[in-house]
């Protein structure tokens, strides 16, 4: 029988995994902790990892989980900016789940752009507190607005199909455009100047970290909502909230944060938070954070027990799979 070990194990990992697991041959071994260089000794005499979005495997990691004897890492996600790919080669295969629920994921960055645009957080704290004052709450019509969609994958397209629905014009980028009907396909730079929404779905790269910086938040129209569900690092946060404070962002809805690793995921709520920019994120009511949930429908979490799995399975049978993930010399 294979043994896994699993890191980062939260309740919900346990009850999918636990549900599809008994259709294979595995063993998995729960463990709460991250994993990096100094957890991966865990992974001993297990014969692969599964790890989720904030496990760091470096150098190092890689290293150290195969002379523990891992074959296989099975990302229970579909990035994989968190993998030194490149060092991987040789030690140890990768293969993660391209798609689990698209929908999850463009349904939740709709849910963030009506939350921020109408206030409804802020509202939801005013009555509770019988304050029926409509101050503060003007929202706008999303119909006839422009969204900029970086990054049309399964993902992207799944939002801009949301944000027909909504009546709104929709301008794309990618480097590897699809044919979508309704959609203008534009460089970068004409899409930040003519959206008043920008919406990141693109995977986080060498190329593009920071692609939201103070230079390309300029030209953007002024009173521009941002939203993220892609990657933290896709953003500079503080230049963001600089933005915010001259009024040239006027809402961000963000589902990741460049360093979320200390506290997504977790209940942190009696210590306290050593990073300044996440608490002026927190504290500025037109951003909107939540704590990287946009892949959670009971779907997705069905989808992601079953297809890691079913990869680790090929992987064992010595099957070709086309989940591995390789190492490309641009990513
Ligand atoms: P995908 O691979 O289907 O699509 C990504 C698209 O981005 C591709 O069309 C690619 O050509 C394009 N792209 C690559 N580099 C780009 C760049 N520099 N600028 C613009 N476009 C670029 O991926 P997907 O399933 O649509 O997922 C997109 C991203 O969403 C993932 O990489 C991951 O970071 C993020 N994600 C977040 C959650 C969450 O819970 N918040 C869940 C799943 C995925």
């Amino acid at each position: 029988m294979k043994k896994i070990a699993f890191f980062d194990t939260k309740p919900y990992d346990v009850e999918w995994f636990d549900r599809y697991k008994k259709q294979y041959d595995f063993e998995i071994q729960y463990f709460e902790a991250k994993l990096g260089v100094s957890t991966s000794v865990m992974a001993r005499g297990c014969d692969a990892v599964v790890a989720f979005v904030n496990d760091e495997m470096n150098a190092e990691t890689i290293d150290s989980l195969a002379d523990c004897g891992v074959t296989a890492i099975g990302l229970r996600c579909a990035g994989f900016n968190n993998v030194d790919l490149k060092h991987a080669e040789g030690k140890l295969k990768v293969y993660r789940v391209p798609a689990y629920s698209p929908n999850a994921v463009a349904e939740h960055a709709m849910a963030l752009l009506l939350c921020i645009n109408r206030k409804v957080h802020r509202a939801y704290n005013r009555v509770r507190e019988y304050n029926f004052s409509l101050k503060g709450l003007t929202g706008f019509d999303l119909k006839g607005k422009t969204v900029g969609v970086v990054g049309t994958g399964k993902i992207g397209k799944a939002f801009v199909d949301i944000c027909k629905g909504f009546g709104m014009k929709i301008l794309a980028y990618d480097p590897y455009p699809s044919d979508l009907p309704g959609v203008d396909y534009v460089e970068l730079e004409e899409l930040l100047r003519g959206s008043h929404i920008i919406a990141l779905h693109c995977p986080l790269t060498l190329q593009n970290y920071h692609m939201i910086n103070k230079n390309t938040l300029r030209i953007m129209k002024d009173g521009v909502y941002i939203i993220n569900t892609s990657r933290g690092a896709l953003i500079d946060a503080e230049a963001l909230l600089d933005a915010i404070k001259t009024e040239k962002v006027a809402g961000a809805g963000l589902d990741v944060y460049e360093e979320e690793s200390d506290f997504f995921f977790e209940d942190v709520s009696d210590t306290v938070v050593n990073d300044d920019v996440l608490k002026l994120l927190l504290s500025t009511p037109n951003i909107l954070i939540t704590s990287h949930q946009a892949f959670l429908t009971e779907e997705a979490l069905q989808a992601i027990a079953e297809i890691t799995l079913q990869n680790l399975k090929n992987h064992f049978d010595g099957n070709k799979s086309e989940n591995e993930v390789l190492f490309k010399p641009k990513e």
